[in-house]
């Protein structure tokens, strides 16, 4: 049964289509037609996707959407869409499904020539009431609504094409504009640039800083080659000129340049090559860069100057250092020199308040540190020293100078005791007097040695007034009568004629005088120790002393038949002596060397010599005689000493004579020395200062 509404809504719905309707409005309208089934549940539109084979729902007179996609995923999953389709295609008709949602389906194929665009989903309930002719309908009007949308689409394109054709006309119109701009452009930029005909370097164009740049109108460049206005700004950037950015020097139309920076870039049109030259001036750049550079050296010259004055601050932090350090253990080394003084130290305000001690203080004095500390040294006062003294102390300390005294002090326990004391002022740096400095020493028992040492000297003086007076006695009680003897045997040797008679006379008088010598050495000795201080010296040719020596000796020499020789290299010789002393001390040793001599010679030799940065007369007494041993060498210089002691002895003597002659020497500064060799004989040197007329 056909439904007459129906059948009116879809002429009536393909003959008013209205140009002013949207193509949505159009889909929803022809969709809507549907609703004049008897039965009409819902209609559902779904379009083929563009980009996938996918079917997308495009509208519904449902709202609930999902509902709707439940349905149509049910009608794929049990393929009656395709299966509806099929069936349209063969037979261009539509099919009623009766489906598991309770409901009669009409699935309404959307065909146009190129294939399918998409299906109308009917849905009718029970009362729908299945008509061929109500299909029919349907179906025209599904074919209705595909031409519908077929159409639009290719309106659309339509329009698309119009658009694109109305684009092309406006860029052409755009490019032409565009290139005017640009040109604008160009020229409104600080950069240079010029178009170069790549095969010919020709400039072909110029923009206006370009033309700025060089000093040249646009229409004098173009047309110039291009390698006559730049060179190469040194030979690296020659060697570098692969680079794309290069420094050049831009030669300017007055003939001066000025520094560059230069970009090429390649293009092509119409098939010409093209070169764009891009350049800037660095003038300000490198004015800038030279700026910098300069403002570096001086920097690093700062740095450098301030490193040098931080070094030289280091130094001197260094060495203060180190000063302050040597300072220090200086004070500490004071410090223990003080503790440790041997000397009772005191320290002492300007009111004379104790400050410090020492542990010598307290040793002597037997105060204890925290005793003393806050005292006054007066608790040591032994009463003994007058006010004048104390006076004068003050005085000295007063007038910024050090007082010496010896005085006594008092101990603890109330013993006394000497003391050198020093007392003087301590200055601080800007030399204000701060404190005062007492250093004492315990000199009792000094004192008690040089007591005991006077009454040891007056002693000594005592004895040796006693042995004065002795010797000056035995002089006189023995010289007298051994001159007596002496006299009286050298009368008798001349009146006696009988020869045993004679022998006796001669032993008398030979006893005799060995006794007189003996007795005058040893006052001689005694005369030397006495006279030695006061003694007057003069000028003494030593030459000529040996002479007289030798003829005094050369007698005994013959009769011991020993050979007495005087080698004198020179004829003058000058010491400072006591010429009878001299005499005496080369005498003794001339002596000496006869009597221990038996056979061979005795040499006697005088020379200069210079030893030890001195000048020297040196006597030298050789002999063959019978030598001293290097032990005995020592020894035989004190007085009655000798080689042969005792009863033993074979030479007469005493011992005295080197002794004698060594004092003499020592006398005048001079010096014995002896090179001897037991058997072989003897080497006295006697070395005394020559004399200099300065
Ligand atoms: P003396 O009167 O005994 O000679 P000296 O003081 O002159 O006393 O000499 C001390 C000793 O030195 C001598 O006894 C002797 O032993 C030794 N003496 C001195 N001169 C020589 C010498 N030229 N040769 C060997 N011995 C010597």
């Amino acid at each position: 049964m056909l439904q007459n509404s129906f059948y009116d809504a879809v002429v009536n719905f393909s003959a008013n289509k209205s140009d002013e309707i949207t193509y949505d409005e159009m889909i929803s309208d022809g969709l809507s037609i549907f609703k004049k089934i008897h039965g009409f549940v819902s209609v559902s539109l779904f379009l083929k996707s563009s980009d996938s084979a996918d079917y997308y729902l495009k509208d519904s007179t449902s709202i609930d959407h999902d509902i709707i996609q439940t349905t149509y995923n049910e009608l794929i999953k049990n393929k009656e869409i395709a299966k509806s389709i099929n069936d349209s295609e063969s037979t261009g008709s539509v099919q009623i499904v009766n489906n598991n949602l309770n409901s009669f389906i009409l699935i309404l194929p959307l065909i146009i020539q190129t294939g399918l665009m998409g299906f109308i989903i009917l849905k009718l309930d029970n009362n729908y009431s299945d008509d061929e002719k109500l299909k029919d309908l349907c179906k025209i009007h599904s074919k209705y609504l595909a031409l519908f949308l077929m159409n639009s689409n290719l309106y659309s394109e339509l329009e698309n094409l119009k658009m694109t054709d109305n684009k092309i006309v406006h860029y052409s119109k755009d490019i032409v504009q565009s290139t005017k701009e640009l040109k604008k452009i160009l020229d409104s930029i600080q950069v240079g640039i010029l178009v170069i005909d790549k095969k010919s370097d020709e400039i072909i164009d110029v923009n206006r800083s370009a033309s700025k740049l060089f000093g040249f109108g646009k229409y004098e460049l173009i047309g110039t080659n291009v390698q006559d206005h730049f060179i190469y700004k040194d030979d690296e950037e020659r060697l570098n000129s692969s680079k794309n950015s290069k420094e050049f020097l831009l030669k300017k139309n007055d003939g001066t340049f000025i520094p560059i920076i230069k970009t090429d870039a390649y293009f092509n049109a119409s098939d010409e090559e093209y070169i764009i030259e891009s350049f800037i001036d660095i003038t300000e750049r490198k004015k800038m860069e030279e700026a910098l550079h300069t403002a570096q050296i001086e920097l690093e010259h700062r740095v450098e100057e301030r490193t040098h004055e931080l070094s030289e601050v280091n130094k001197n932090l260094q060495n203060e250092i180190v000063d302050r350090i040597k300072a220090e253990k200086d004070l500490l080394k004071i410090y223990w020199a003080v503790h440790q003084s041997p000397a009772a130290i005191i320290i002492t305000d300007l009111y004379g308040k104790i400050e410090y001690v020492n542990p010598k203080f307290s040793e002597i004095t037997g105060y204890k540190y925290q005793e003393a500390i806050n005292q006054n040294p007066r608790i040591l006062k032994s009463g003994e020293l007058s006010s004048e003294e104390y006076k004068n102390l003050w005085d000295t300390l007063l007038d910024g100078k050090e007082w010496r005294s010896e005085f006594r002090n008092r101990k603890k326990n109330g013993e006394l005791y000497w003391v050198s004391a020093s007392i003087s002022p301590v200055r601080s740096d800007n030399k204000d007097v701060t404190h005062y400095l007492a250093v004492q020493e315990d000199i009792t028992e000094r004192k008690r040695y040089l007591e005991e040492l006077i009454i040891a000297k007056q002693q000594a003086e005592n004895s040796d007034r006693i042995k004065s007076s002795l010797l000056a006695n035995m002089s006189h009680e023995i010289r007298t009568p051994l001159i007596g003897i002496l006299g009286y045997s050298q009368i008798l040797m001349n009146e006696i004629k009988e020869a045993d008679l004679v022998s006796l006379v001669n032993d008398i008088y030979s006893s005799g005088n060995r006794l007189l010598k003996t007795l005058n050495n040893i006052l001689y000795l005694s005369h030397i120790e006495n006279i030695s201080i006061e003694m007057e010296l003069t000028k003494v040719n030593v030459i000529e002393e040996l002479e007289h020596c030798f003829l005094e000796n050369k007698k005994y020499a013959n009769e011991k038949e020993i050979t007495l020789e005087l080698i004198l290299k020179r004829k003058e010789l000058y010491i400072k002596v006591e010429k009878d002393l001299f005499n005496q001390a080369i005498g003794n040793i001339i002596d000496n060397a006869l009597k221990y001599t038996d056979k061979g010679y005795v040499i006697v030799e005088a020379d200069y010599a210079s030893h030890h940065g001195k000048n020297w007369a040196v006597i030298k007494v050789k002999d063959t005689g019978i030598g001293i041993a290097k032990e005995d060498q020592g020894k035989i210089f004190d007085a009655f000493r000798q080689v042969s002691e005792g009863y033993s002895r074979n030479f007469d003597g005493c011992g005295l004579g080197l002794t004698i002659s060594q004092k003499i020497v020592d006398i005048f500064r001079g010096e014995i020395t002896i090179e001897s060799q037991p058997t072989k004989g003897s080497t006295f040197s006697i070395w005394l200062p020559l004399f200099t007329s300065n």
